[in-house]
């Protein structure tokens, strides 16, 4: 059996103000042919299960292009016709294969459509054929569209979050492909979309209203007939029709089944839906005189509104500025910021460091803060994930600075946005934040995949930022309605 294999990935947010050019691919993770296979084997991701298991099978994988950008706002035109048509050329050459297998996440958009991967699934339907089987992989944050539902054979949502389980959900995809092609299948999909735009902190897989709609799940998956049952919480910062909480049926041919199972779903997610308001947000000056005050460490404060996963500036201040002027002591906190990175590497190890840092990407996330001290650390800024999430996935945050300032007040500056979701981001700049008493971190959710057995407290803290919790602040015009949390009545 031969398999195309490839992988486009954007979560676009249509509030950041930062585009995603083909630049923005270049910087996180763009591999072209073989170098893919190296790059993703024995790694914790989709692609990692394909290749698993095509080893296990024999199937020859044939690699195209993978390409992921860091969230950010929507993706220029020329950057998904760039990457597509790479996609498209290496199926062309690949000389009748048996199908496409692809890693996909759900929410992209592009500067004149509305569903990245709509256009991607069907671009390539259209030069494939009817009959050509295409499964794909989606993030659990994808907002699932018929145009993606009728132009694939099966999609295959990750079941966690923070997403733990990519490889395991590669692994399944490529055995679902394998079960088409041998003519042992014949998928049929149905979707349903219940009036739900949650935000992501209450799309975890730990706790909240998903837990249930998991379950159900996984007992429709015990159905005879039944092939997979996918639960998307979807992406509220992308104002898109389709932005919100989605489920996916996937049968043996048998679309009353498919169709029966999602209805279930929404409409016990309609029954949940006080569920899905934001739970656990602590105000800012709250969060920081209870971590300040706290008796053990760490204490994280997670800024809900600053999340670069999310498509946000990672350059926020808020929290930075609080725990200044409270006069906190033993912290640890990541701040991108190119130019202050620069004017750390003037002064040089030692040296003294004295500018105003962050704030600098547009004017929701903070003013540039003061910030002096010494530099602790320069270093290229380049690990591999240890964490459980995207293990193994070598990571490039760009040049990094650690400035000191008052009693251990660690601030981590980097070149690049970064997820903080690996503890070695701070590691590989000489910062143990499992020995800090307070570690800030911009991230609303997957961070604490690595961070939960470390910490002695984690508070949600709610920041303004283009990822933050109350969606009502946001200017909607093109989502569904109506929705919840937008509209009361639905
Ligand atoms: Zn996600």
């Amino acid at each position: 059996m031969r398999l195309v294999t490839g992988k486009i990935s954007h979560e676009s947010n249509t509030f950041s103000v930062i585009p995603t050019d083909l630049e923005a691919f270049r910087r996180r993770g763009y591999h072209c042919g073989e170098d893919i296979l190296s790059a993703f084997a024995d790694t914790n991701t989709p692609l990692g299960g394909f290749i698993d298991g095509a080893r296990e099978r024999g199937v020859q994988l044939l690699p195209t292009v993978a390409a992921d950008a860091t969230p950010a706002g929507p993706v220029t035109r020329s950057a998904l016709d760039t990457l597509l048509a790479q996609l498209l050329d290496g199926i062309r050459k690949s000389g009748n294969p048996d199908g496409i297998l692809l890693q996909l996440h759900g929410a992209m958009v592009t500067e004149d459509s509305e569903d990245g991967e709509g256009e991607i699934l069907a671009a390539i339907r259209e030069e494939v054929g009817e009959d050509l089987p295409i499964v794909a992989t989606l993030d659990l944050h994808g907002n699932v569209t018929e145009r993606m539902v009728s132009a694939a054979t099966a999609l295959i949502g990750y079941d966690t979050n923070p997403h733990v389980d990519g490889r395991a959900r590669g692994r399944e995809a490529l055995d679902c492909m394998w079960r088409i092609v041998r003519g042992e299948i014949e998928p049929v999909m149905v979707r349903s979309q219940p009036p739900i735009m949650p935000h992501p902190l209450r799309v975890r897989t730990d706790t909240g209203p998903l837990v249930d709609l998991l379950n159900i799940a996984r007992s429709w998956e015990e159905e005879p007939g039944i092939l997979d049952v996918s639960v998307f919480g979807g992406w509220p910062h992308v104002d898109v029709r389709d932005a919100g909480l989605s489920f996916l049926a996937l049968t043996d041919a048998d679309e009353r089944l498919a169709r029966t199972a999602v209805e279930e779903l929404s409409e016990e997610a309609l029954c949940q839906l006080e569920e899905f308001r934001p739970q656990t947000l602590v105000d800012l000056d709250e969060a920081v005189e209870r971590a300040v005050g706290a008796s053990s460490g760490p204490v994280i404060l997670a800024e809900i509104g600053d999340s670069p996963a999310g498509g946000s500036s990672g350059d926020g201040t808020h929290t930075l500025r609080a725990l200044l002027s409270a006069g906190a002591d033993d912290v640890a906190i990541l701040v991108k910021d190119p130019e202050a990175v620069a004017a750390a590497e003037d002064a040089g190890v030692r040296g003294s460091f004295s500018m105003r840092v962050g704030g600098k990407t547009d004017d929701l996330h903070g003013e540039p803060t003061h910030l002096a001290g010494a530099v602790r650390a320069l270093t290229d800024g380049i690990y591999v994930n240890r964490g459980p999430m995207s293990t193994g996935v070598t990571v490039d945050v760009g040049r990094t600075a650690v400035i000191r300032t008052g009693q251990r007040f660690d601030v981590v500056l980097t070149e690049r946005r970064i997820s903080p979701v690996d503890p070695q981001v701070f590691r590989q700049a000489g910062v143990d934040p499992a020995q800090k008493r307070i570690v800030v971190l911009k991230s609303g959710g997957h961070f604490r995949a690595a961070y939960t057995d470390m910490a002695a407290e984690i508070l949600d803290v709610d920041v303004p930022g283009v990822t933050a919790a109350d969606l009502t602040s946001f200017g909607y015009s093109a989502v569904r309605r109506p929705v919840f949390p937008l509209d009361e009545d639905i």
